[in-house]
């Protein structure tokens, strides 16, 4: 009897600690998250956009880094290589791999992306940009104020960024429209999340207008190689700030 209640009380003993060692790392778990969580917000703003950009001169140098706004419009004889992607959708070849590899990914999670626009030609362009400096025109806008607001949403020709080959628009297959609206499709929630990997950035963010010029676009992407594609994720810069053209 007495030997069965030694093993009784240690028993108890035992168990009594493994309940002490399990509350003490449940409640230290979230704490250790924290930790974690403030340690890579930390190294994601000290991996610091002005460090980025004084380290751009060398970075800039990377063709695939090439800057096409409505300050630095495409050379005319930029010469391109296309290869032909999903939905004879026209890339760029360097990202044209990158891209399939990212939509067979998102589609394996369970989403619908759909290439809408890729690459570009000037003579496109500008058939769209005439278009819409037309609709403005047509409601009584004078022809500068016009080509001013159309450039917001199409860029004038050898300004947009399709012309590179290394843009595209991808929207979910069950909501094509192009407005902010894409912001809440599966498809966007996970490419926003997931591009980064696969090289490519949101390329105009809500928050960079003042510097990008061009309204919030949740469905273009730009690929600039995977390396730059995580400097820039991670510090949370447009490219004009990341090569230092802002
Ligand atoms: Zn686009």
């Amino acid at each position: 009897m007495k030997l069965l209640s030694v093993i009784g009380a240690i028993v108890v003993a035992a168990a009594i600690a493994l309940v002490v060692v399990l509350a003490y790392r449940q409640n230290r778990a979230p704490e250790e998250n924290a930790k974690v969580s403030v340690q890579t917000t930390a190294a994601a703003t000290s991996a610091a956009p002005k460090k980025a950009v004084t380290a751009a001169p060398k970075d800039a140098e990377d063709p695939l880094l090439m800057v096409v706004n409505y300050q630095y419009p495409i050379e005319k004889d930029y010469k391109l290589e296309l290869t032909d992607s999903y939905h004879y959708s026209r890339v760029d070849k360097r990202a044209t791999a990158p891209l399939e590899q990212m939509l067979d990914d998102c589609r394996a999670a369970g989403y619908q992306p759909l290439i809408c626009s890729s690459y570009r030609s000037v003579e496109e362009q500008t058939t769209l940009y005439s278009r819409k400096v037309y609709q403005y025109t047509s409601t009584g806008s004078t022809q500068s104020d016009a080509e001013r607001e159309a450039a917001q949403w199409v860029a004038a020709p050898r300004t947009s960024e399709h012309h590179t080959g290394l843009a595209v628009d991808i929207v979910d297959a069950g909501y094509q429209e192009l407005d902010e609206g894409q912001m809440d499709t599966g498809t966007q929630q996970w490419l926003i999340k997931n591009c980064w990997k696969y090289g490519f950035i949101l390329r105009y963010p809500l928050e960079k207008k003042k510097i990008t010029h061009v309204h919030f676009e949740p469905w273009h992407y730009r690929y600039v190689g995977k390396a730059h594609a995580k400097a820039i994720t991670q510090a949370k810069l447009c490219l004009e700030e990341y090569v230092g053209k802002d």
